[in-house]
């Protein structure tokens, strides 16, 4: 799956054991316009992780490094953005579930 974030096209992959090599659920790296979610995770879970990554590479995209790197912002924002999109019915929660035969 790839999501266009800011015109750039990041693959989204889903990782096995990705929690436990990089004590992580899902990471970022904006030079291989890359994101990694771990496979393991609930749905709810994986949607917020998604965010999370999605808002990380945002900062990266807008050359804002100090902010894109700030965990704390970061979750707060992603956090804020997933809950109101989803709890007013914007969010197409299909769309952010990849494809992992675990889900379906
Ligand atoms: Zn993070």
């Amino acid at each position: 799956m790839e999501i266009s974030i800011l015109g750039m096209n990041y693959a989204v992959e889903l990782y096995d054991g990705l929690a436990r090599e990089e004590t992580a659920l899902g990471t970022c790296t904006s030079d291989a316009l890359l994101i990694r979610i771990d496979k393991s995770l609930k749905p709810d879970k994986h949607n917020k992780t998604v965010f999370h990554e999605i808002i990380h590479a945002a900062l990266f995209e807008l050359q804002n490094d100090k902010a894109a790197r700030d965990e704390k912002m970061v979750d707060n924002i992603a956090l804020a953005l997933y809950q109101t999109l989803r709890d007013c019915g914007a969010l197409n929660m299909d769309s952010l579930l990849l494809k992992n035969p675990s889900r379906v």
